[in-house]
């Protein structure tokens, strides 16, 4: 692991550099759009016709094939969905991706767990934001920046680790903070903070206490407002100043019962199963079982999806927030959390 300098990185060296962006989703609006407002040469490699080329054209940015992207970029950003970067790699940008050139990631998944085994003759390294592209786009709009991960997986050049740098500068991160990582470290972690608590964990429990208030009897109205949508306020106090400030705000009544039943829910089995998923994920069983559920046309994964959108909590949920009109002006699903 590389350290974590104090000097300030700035764009220098990607000055003059083509950079192509392959996607134009979450991160790759805001990374587009970021690099092009602070000077540096951007292209956006899309599909032609794809559902998001015309966005990228109408923002103002030129928008080619992605192999055609490649072919003349310093750096290439690979920023379309994970499941679909081995094939992109192969197709379009293996063959032509110029010799001593950058291949740069979000999200380490597909180098780490050797779905892509870059060429030898390429820097491979990553920049990847704490937040959604939403977040990352109106900061650096606002003269702001949202702190960055960012590490080497291979430096060809001499130079990987100053084009992590001047990449995360050039989206506004260094604005912020920059963290120094390894691909290891931040697949890792991401993975397992998307499922053993942020997406995994949380709706489970949400789902867990919404059943057993109904089973007991209570309202499916009156359990979906205490279990499901009060959990913004107490998510937005865990964002802004983390438990203290939770405890500062909540009841005395509040506090004490966190205190005595909580652990009584997350206790140390839990724990225990979280450090089974996180072996999982350590030792690859869950990219292998993810890769080979994706290959085999995600049959399991629609099949527990569509368990979730049918579950009561979201039929009552669906009605309930029709009469609240003001959820309405809330985040898009671009500006939803970043897993
Ligand atoms: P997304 O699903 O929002 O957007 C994907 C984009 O790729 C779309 O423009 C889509 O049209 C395009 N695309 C799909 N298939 C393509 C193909 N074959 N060729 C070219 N373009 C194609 O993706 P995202 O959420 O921005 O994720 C991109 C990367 O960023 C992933 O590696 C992800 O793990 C990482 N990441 C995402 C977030 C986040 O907030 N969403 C945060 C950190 C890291
Ligand atoms: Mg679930
Ligand atoms: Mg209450
Ligand atoms: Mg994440
Ligand atoms: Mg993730």
């Amino acid at each position: 692991m590389s350290t974590n300098s104090t000097a300030i990185p700035t764009i220098a060296a990607l000055q003059g550099k083509r950079i192509a962006v392959l996607g134009y989703g979450s991160q790759g609006r805001a990374h587009a759009l970021n690099l092009c407002d602070s000077g540096l040469d951007v292209v956006v490699g899309l599909r032609p016709n794809g559902p998001t080329s015309k966005k990228a054209e109408e923002d103002g940015l030129r928008v080619l094939t992605p192999a055609d992207a490649v072919r003349d970029a310093d750096l290439i950003a690979v920023l379309t969905p994970d499941m679909v970067q081995p094939a992109l790699y192969r197709d379009a940008i293996a063959p032509n991706i110029k010799p001593g050139a950058a291949l740069l990631f979000a999200h380490g998944f597909n180098v780490h767990f050797k779905q892509i085994d870059a060429r030898k003759d390429i820097d491979v390294i990553l920049v990847a934001p704490k937040g959604p592209g939403a977040l990352v786009r109106r900061e650096y709009e606002i003269g702001r920046g949202v702190p960055c991960l960012f590490a080497v997986h291979q430096d060809a050049t001499g130079h990987a680790e100053e084009k992590a740098k001047a990449y995360a500068a050039g989206i506004g991160g260094a604005r912020a903070m920059l963290i120094a990582t390894d691909f290891k470290e931040e697949t890792e972690t991401d993975l397992f903070g998307e499922q053993a608590v942020l997406c995994g964990g949380a709706s489970e429990l949400v789902i867990a206490g919404f059943e057993t208030l109904v089973e007991a009897g209570y309202q499916p109205e009156i359990a979906y407002y205490e279990v499901m949508h009060e959990l913004k306020l107490i998510v937005d106090l865990f964002y802004e100043g983390g438990i203290t400030r939770m405890l500062e705000f909540v009841s005395e009544t509040a506090q004490y019962g966190d205190y005595v039943s909580g652990p009584r829910i997350v206790d140390a089995a839990t724990k225990a199963r979280m450090k089974a998923v996180l072996t999982d994920i350590q030792d690859g069983t869950f990219a292998k079982n993810w890769t080979a559920e994706y290959q085999a046309g995600l049959p399991n994964y629609k099949k527990f999806k569509q368990a979730d959108l049918d579950h009561p909590i979201e039929v009552v949920g669906k009605a309930l927030r029709a009469r609240m009109p003001w959820l309405n002006a809330a985040a898009k699903p671009s500006d939803a959390a970043a897993p």
